[in-house]
């Protein structure tokens, strides 16, 4: 029997607001002393009425409009009702069957292939806080508690951990160029749920699923999945298919899911409508303001960028890994007037420097405006690229123009007509071969002349300018 995996994700992506849902605290606690950023609202104490953050509520639409979700006029806050010690109100604030978004879809491509991801909902609720536990003790921290969050839950259309993980990074990236969610990975502002089923290939039958709860990086979201895609095939096998749908938790030091509880179901939650909230009534207008705001998403700039500037799909990829890394190569190659040397020159040097140093693009030093000058020298034939190759790690390390760094490092140029001359006689003479082979009607032999030119000088002889007299010379 031939099976196929079926997988959907949930993912919880922290909304970027100063304050938090439904109070005026902060709502950048990451690092801050436990309980420091709270108040009566997020602590759930007797008689206080939470008011929803307009922003959250523009920034969650603005997602949903980037993932090409509808927005009903009318939608409204629930009581999602459960107990736990990180829960203050007894209940979460979520939206259950009229969310700000439903319907939307969303483009991903694997080994080149495009496949299209069905979003069943974009909705908006608030976070819990956080447990930790030591010893026998376990402590609550309040920080994280009414953090706005949006939930983003995609169709079943998922058929592989790869393409899980793809997904994922679309949708952070996406949330990232939107400005809707920083979807920090390392603060926990982006988290993973994955509901992983099998059933018999040509079949249309969904299966119990096992919901993996809580995962937290893009690595753990690829290996659970496909442990549990395992799991449940050996279970298969033995004829043992699961007959209800189960709660996991994934162990990340074994490697492997771990049973935590059967599935709950929505009625175990008992939603009903949130008596402290009026129902929200999204007018068309409203709507279409914050539409008009969307910029570029991720996909569209990656194929204007090999439509347009006649780079390589890889390469375009690589450059809209973040907005700031596409805004400043797009800045380089205007500067420049030269795309594919930008690109090559950001992602050969800087990206590897910028790895090696742990730090962003917003953090380094070289502006685009120095790179970009850098760039057009070197593609005008102004300077080489060995001198090119020179400059860029004192402009790394000190954040200098290149004006300013060839003349400081004694790097000038050599343009004199004269000097040029004296070497290429010299280049001449060392390779009659090359002029004889060229004379026979081989253009390509002349690379050597100019090479041993360049070797001469140290790579200080303006290339441009090499060129130009050899032909010349030639000619004579
Ligand atoms: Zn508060």
């Amino acid at each position: 029997m031939k099976l196929e995996a079926i997988i959907g994700l949930e993912i919880h992506a922290q909304i970027a607001t100063k304050t938090k849902m439904f109070c005026s605290c902060d709502n950048n606690a990451f690092g801050a002393p436990p309980n420091s950023r709270i108040c009566p609202v997020c602590t759930g104490q007797p008689g206080v009425l939470p008011v929803p953050n307009k922003k959250a509520l523009e920034l969650g639409v603005k997602a949903a409009l980037a993932l090409n979700c509808e927005i009903p006029r009318n939608s409204k806050f629930d009581r999602k009702n459960y107990f736990y010690p990180d829960l203050p109100y007894g209940y979460q604030i979520s939206q259950f069957d009229e969310p700000i978004s439903v319907n939307g879809k969303v483009e991903i491509s694997l080994n080149g292939e495009k496949k299209e991801i069905g979003i069943t909902r974009l909705h908006l609720e608030n976070d819990a806080g956080k447990l930790s536990h030591v010893g026998n003790f376990s402590l609550c921290d309040y920080n994280r508690a009414g953090t706005p969050l949006m939930e983003i839950v995609s169709e079943p259309d998922l058929r592989s951990a790869a393409e899980a993980k793809i997904y994922a990074e679309e949708i952070q990236k996406i949330l990232q160029f939107v400005g809707s969610s920083n979807a920090d990975l390392f603060k926990g502002e982006m988290r993973f749920d994955a509901s992983v089923s099998l059933r018999e290939v040509g079949t249309d039958k969904l299966n119990p699923r096992a919901e993996i709860k809580n995962l937290n990086s893009f690595r753990a979201l690829e290996s659970a999945i496909d442990f549990e895609i395992g799991r449940q095939k050996k279970l298969w096998s033995a004829n043992k298919i699961p007959d209800s749908d189960s709660t996991v938790g994934w162990d990340e030091e074994k490697g492997e899911t771990f049973l935590m509880r059967a599935k709950e179901s929505a009625a175990d939650y008992h939603y009903f409508p949130e008596p402290d909230i009026p129902a929200l009534v999204l007018e068309k207008e409203f709507v279409e303001s914050l539409r008009s705001e969307l910029p570029e998403l991720p996909l569209a700039r990656r194929e204007r960028f090999v439509a347009e500037l006649g780079i390589t799909d890889d390469d375009a990829r690589n450059l809209t890994e973040s907005k700031n890394l596409a805004n400043y190569f797009e800045e380089v190659a205007k500067i420049s007037g030269n795309a594919k040397k930008s690109a090559a020159w950001i992602l050969s040097e800087l990206l590897a420097r910028l790895h090696e140093a742990e730090i962003t693009i917003e953090e380094q030093k070289i502006t685009a405006e120095n790179l970009g000058q850098l760039v057009k020298k070197i593609s005008t034939g102004e300077i080489s690229g060995k001198i090119g190759k020179e400059i860029f790690p004192e402009m790394w390390a000190t954040g200098q123009a290149v004006e300013k760094i060839i003349e400081s490092k004694g790097l000038k140029q050599i343009s004199d007509g004269g000097e040029i001359e004296k070497l290429l006689d010299e280049a001449i003479t060392k390779n009659p071969d090359a002029i004889a082979d060229f004379q026979n009607g081989k253009e390509r032999a002349l690379g050597a002349i100019v090479g041993e030119v360049m070797k001469l000088s140290k790579g200080q002889a303006n290339p441009a300018k090499v060129n130009e007299l050899l032909k010349k010379k030639l000619a004579e």
